[in-house]
């Protein structure tokens, strides 16, 4: 098939790479020249485990293209899928400027473009545009009308939420749990099939549904994990306030197969481009339908106050203006571990805590230096390599459990530290084996450890 992809962030890169990879020609069409100059030039904006390589040899063999021209990459798509971002605005609501620019783009294509008296035997069957990125429900009824808006010429609409996780996109995207396609009409259902059947020879399904009800997915299982994010958190502060430990509790609760063990880690709280918009735009979307939804407006505010409430293990640990003059070494700034984007990372809220409260940061991210530094500049130092970042420091703060800070030297952690104090926001160690290593150890839901 003749695909575009309409963005080429985390999700429209990747999944227009796996198309391409399957035998699909696909264009990728970006407005940010810098990001398509890259492409074009061999090298990822992004980084994904995998991706280069795939990107290389699909961009080599001429399926994989890349493109800021929209005619050339509207004109002769069969399918085009929007991928651009849904930010939160102001209010919480998901921001859809993006969406709806592109979908008024695709509209002047139609227009323009041979439709049903020109062109070959596909385009002739009418374009379907298919929203991919995360938007409220009854935004794919907007896309239409946009595109309505600049051609009388016939298409089709689709809504193809998407799944993957940064760090795992390939994998989850080449074999997805499920697929969700909502459609309108059986053709466009069919067309779907047709392009993800590849995908799902694991025998997983691809549910095609009505299009209110696929956009509604999306939201609802991202709401679903981040309740579930918040309610372990909720419960390590029970377990700190009266001395029980998290992972105890953890162990006995997850046993009991109706709750299960996945995605209940206390931690910093959930970070990401997705998260912390999506159930923002589901609480807006309950406001603006008389519908409240009391349960996700607390799911925010929960993960909200994650963050201040580890920094303050930091401000009391150091005492009042303590922190001014000191040096903060930090592993890890991105939201989690095997990306590089730091969209809403803890890391970032904590930093910019500590250099307003007057200390300097060094930090150490296996690979998101680049992402970090659009957002905080200079006003951190950045250590190419894990060790170095600790030479002088006061303490040490883990934002992200990249797999690399699991086991690391304590000893030569100690020896590089001014001080033996670890900030653990992610749990990565035994509150025991740190006191045995005689570190200062503070953690999430467990009681802190006092060295010496
Ligand atoms: P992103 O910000 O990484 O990428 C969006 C891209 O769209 C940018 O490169 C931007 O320049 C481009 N763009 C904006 N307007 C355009 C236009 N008119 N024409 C062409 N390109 C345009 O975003 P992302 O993380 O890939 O997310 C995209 C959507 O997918 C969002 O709605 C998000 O919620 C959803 N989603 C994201 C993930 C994830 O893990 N990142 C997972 C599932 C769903």
């Amino acid at each position: 098939m003749r695909i575009t992809m309409v963005g080429t962030g985390y999700v429209g890169l990747v999944t227009g790479t796996c198309f391409a990879n399957i035998g699909n020609e696909v264009t990728c069409l970006d407005v940010d020249e810098t990001k398509i100059e890259k492409l074009n030039n061999g090298i990822s904006p992004i980084y994904e485990p995998g991706l280069d390589e795939l990107i290389a040899k699909n961009h080599k063999a001429g399926r994989l293209k890349f493109t800021t021209d929209k005619t050339e990459a509207y004109t002769h798509a069969e399918m085009i899928f929007i991928c651009v971002g849904t930010p939160s605005d102001a209010n919480g609501h998901a921001d859809l400027k993006y969406v709806l620019a592109a979908s008024e783009d695709i509209g002047r294509a139609i227009e323009n473009a041979p439709g049903a008296t020109g062109g070959d035997e596909r385009e002739r069957r009418g374009k379907v545009i298919v929203v991919k990125s995360t938007v409220p429900v009854g935004t794919n009824a907007k896309v239409r009308a946009a595109i309505a808006s600049q051609t009388k010429k016939p298409f089709f609409m689709g809504s193809n939420p998407e799944f993957l996780k940064e760090g795992a996109a390939i994998n989850d995207f080449n074999k997805p749990d499920r697929v969700v396609v909502g459609v309108a009409d059986e053709g466009t259902g069919g067309r779907m099939r047709e392009l993800y059947e590849p995908f799902v020879r694991n025998g997983h399904p691809i549910f095609v549904m009505d299009i209110p009800s696929a956009e509604m997915v999306k939201y609802a299982a991202n709401a679903m994990l981040a309740t579930k994010i918040s309610f372990i958190n909720e419960i390590a502060g029970l377990c700190e306030a009266y001395g029980s430990d998290v992972d105890e509790v953890w162990r006995g609760m997850t046993s009991d197969n109706r709750i299960g063990n996945k995605f209940l880690y206390p931690g910093l709280g959930y970070g990401g481009s997705c998260f912390p918009k999506d159930t923002l735009a589901c609480v807006s979307m309950g406001s603006e339908s008389g519908t409240p939804t009391p349960l996700l407006k607390a799911v925010h505010d929960v993960n909200q106050a994650q963050r201040p409430a580890f920094y303050k293990k930091m401000t009391d640990h150091f005492g009042p203006g303590g922190l001014k003059g000191k040096k903060i070494a930090v592993w890890g700034i991105a939201f989690k571990p095997g990306t590089d984007d730091v969209r809403e990372a803890p890391a970032i809220t904590l930093m910019q805590n500590l250099l307003a409260d007057g200390a300097t940061v060094v930090a150490h991210d296996p690979v998101a230096h680049e992402t970090a530094h659009q957002i905080v500049g200079d006003t951190i130092g950045y250590s190419e390599k894990m060790y170095p970042t600790l030479e002088g420091a006061d303490a040490l703060l883990i934002c992200t459990e990249w797999p690399e800070f699991k086991q690391p030297n304590f000893d030569k952690i100690k020896d590089l530290l001014n001080a033996p104090v670890i900030f653990d926001g992610r749990n990565l160690y035994r509150p025991e084996a740190m006191e045995a290593e005689g570190f200062t150890y503070v953690s999430v839901g467990r009681s802190p450890v006092k060295a010496g």
